[in-house]
């Protein structure tokens, strides 16, 4: 997972965004809680002040429908006729009909005989057991009904019937009662006028209870499709009716869910808004990681690159950005410069020391090849040439003569004038003899006072016969406090010789031998052949 790197951008990530969101889900709870906690308690409490506002509605309507009984009970000329005269006939009748919902109407008399009805309904029947017969003689009265022939008055659908019994008075003397049977109709236009139809109470029901716990009147919101599943809400308070004397119990109930249906969508914006926030919010952090990691990932891979070698990377400079980003890019740089200037100058150096190293081992091997005293070749200078030569010649089918000279009586030259007297002509015959070889002949200084001379492309006859004008020349040279001196030369040719180099300087010496024992001053060259054999002298 590159994008969770365990570099400083990967780790200002894990740790800004855990942050960010432990404070973020820390808030939004919080928030969350509380507001919904708020408008929960609201929601309770608004329920409360509507079970109130029901309350004083249905008191109010049954006081008002108590109050127009009421008035016509207490109406002399209505009972100028008599409990069941015309005019009370035409008063049950006239009342029903303007009632919306109509219900029974009845005259009653103080033995509790219906005397006047609705459509004659019950006329004759007796209704003393009622609860609310005496009750009402005393005043208005609003009681259930208990009585199953009135209750087949059929007066409001799924409802228990309701009795509004009122006194009929004349001067002051109760006659009988002015009793309305009827529903809840009125009931549900009180609600309605607190409750308009079109306000949403999701699972609303109001419940009305007598004192014994019966349920007399039940009401559901319309439309009643909210759900009803759930915990509910119960508000109770007890309902003392029109005259304040009934001990009835009064209920509104609905599902938590709808009451708190406002706090519960608030919650869920509280939420989602700390979601898309924390979504921000950490988009924000890693752009950010991002932007703040790039100076520090760009001069870190510069850095590796330096230190695998590349010394030339460029270093990233940052014109804005931190002060410690451009003074850490600024001493990269620096340190780079240096290293760099110190890799030239140590290869100057090393180049140097190389070659005076060179020249040293030339001068060395100079040295090694050269005799001190005469500056001519030593033996191990000769004897690589002299292979080469002699190779080359063979090679070639080319003579190469080969002289060996060896100065006589030396030792007496030393004794008689010094050693240093000595040093000098051996000095003088090695830089005489070194000017007066061809360019291509090449000459070395073998021993104490015995030189060997190459002489290349040269036939024996030629290679002798400059031999014998050595041994001449070197004879008639005059040598500063000695004097003179005189050589003695043996030769050998190379195609009278066979074998390597060393064969051929054995041959040359053996002739040196025969010169020195033949009397000295001389050249001793190749043996002549016998007669006959053919090969030059
Ligand atoms: P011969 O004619 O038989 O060659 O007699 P010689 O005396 O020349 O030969 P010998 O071998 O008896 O003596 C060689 C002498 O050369 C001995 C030594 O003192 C001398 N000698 C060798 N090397 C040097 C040198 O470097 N400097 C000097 N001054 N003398 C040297
Ligand atoms: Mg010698
Ligand atoms: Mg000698």
């Amino acid at each position: 997972m590159t994008w969770l790197h365990s570099g400083f951008r990967g780790r200002t990530r894990i740790l800004f965004t855990g942050l960010a969101l432990a404070m973020l889900l820390l808030f939004t709870g919080l928030l969350h809680t509380l507001l919904v906690h708020r408008l929960q308690r609201t929601a309770e409490s608004e329920q409360q002040a509507l079970l109130d506002k029901i309350d004083q509605a249905l008191r109010q309507a049954a006081q008002a429908r108590l109050q127009v009984l009421g008035t016509l009970g207490d109406a002399d000329t209505l009972w100028s006729g008599g409990l069941d005269g015309r005019e009370a006939q035409d008063l049950v009748e006239r009342l029903n009909r303007s009632s919306r919902h109509p219900g029974w109407l009845g005259v009653i008399d103080l033995h509790g005989r219906v005397r006047a009805a609705t459509q004659g309904q019950l006329i004759g029947h007796r209704l003393r057991d009622e609860a609310w017969f005496s009750a009402g003689l005393r005043g208005g009265r609003l009681e259930p009904v208990d009585d199953p022939i009135l209750r087949a008055l059929r007066l409001g659908p799924n409802h228990h019937a309701l009795a509004f019994v009122v006194p009929i008075r004349r001067g002051g003397e109760v006659l009988g009662l002015l009793v309305e049977l009827r529903g809840w109709d009125w009931a549900d236009a009180a609600i309605a006028g607190v409750l308009p139809p079109q306000t949403e109470h999701p699972g609303l029901s109001v419940i009305l209870g007598d004192g014994l716990g019966r349920p007399l009147y039940h009401w559901h919101a319309k439309p009643a499709a909210s759900p009803r599943s759930g915990p509910l809400l119960l508000e109770r308070s007890r309902w003392i009716g029109p005259n304040q004397d009934l001990d009835w119990t009064l209920l509104l109930e609905q599902p938590r869910r709808g009451v708190h249906a406002n706090a519960d969508q608030l919650g869920s914006l509280v939420l989602l808004a700390g979601l898309m926030f924390s979504l921000v919010l950490v988009g924000g952090i890693w752009w950010s990681s991002a932007r703040l990691a790039r100076p520090v990932e760009r001069i870190a891979a510069a850095a590796q690159r330096i230190a695998e070698g590349h010394l030339d990377t460029a270093i990233p400079q940052f014109d804005g950005g931190s002060t410690e980003f451009r003074a850490m890019s600024r001493a990269i740089a620096t340190m780079s410069q240096r290293l760099i200037e110190a890799r030239r100058m140590l290869e100057e150096e090393v180049r140097a020391r190389t070659t005076e190293l060179e020249d040293a081992n030339t001068r060395l091997a100079h040295l090694a090849d050269t005799d001190q005293l005469t500056g001519l070749l030593n033996r191990r200078g000769l004897e690589p040439r002299l292979d080469h030569a002699l190779a080359l010649a063979r090679r070639q089918h080319r003579p190469l003569s080969l002289l060996t000279l060896d100065i006589d009586h030396f030792k007496a030259v030393n004794d008689q004038h010094g050693h240093a007297a000595g040093d000098a002509v051996l000095r003088g015959l090695g830089h005489w003899l070194g000017q007066r070889l061809r360019s291509t002949d090449f000459c070395a200084r073998t021993g104490g006072e015995e030189f060997v001379l190459v002489l290349i492309d040269s036939p024996a006859p030629a290679a002798e016969a400059l031999a014998r004008l050595l041994v001449r020349e070197i004879a008639a040279l005059e040598m500063p406090a000695v004097g003179g001196i005189t050589v003695s030369i043996g030769l050998a040719e190379s195609q009278h010789t066979p074998g390597d180099s060393a064969a051929l300087m054995q041959a040359a010496d053996e002739a040196l031998y025969a010169a020195k024992r033949t009397g000295r001053n001389r050249v001793v060259g190749v043996p002549k052949p016998p007669p006959g054999a053919g090969a030059r002298g």
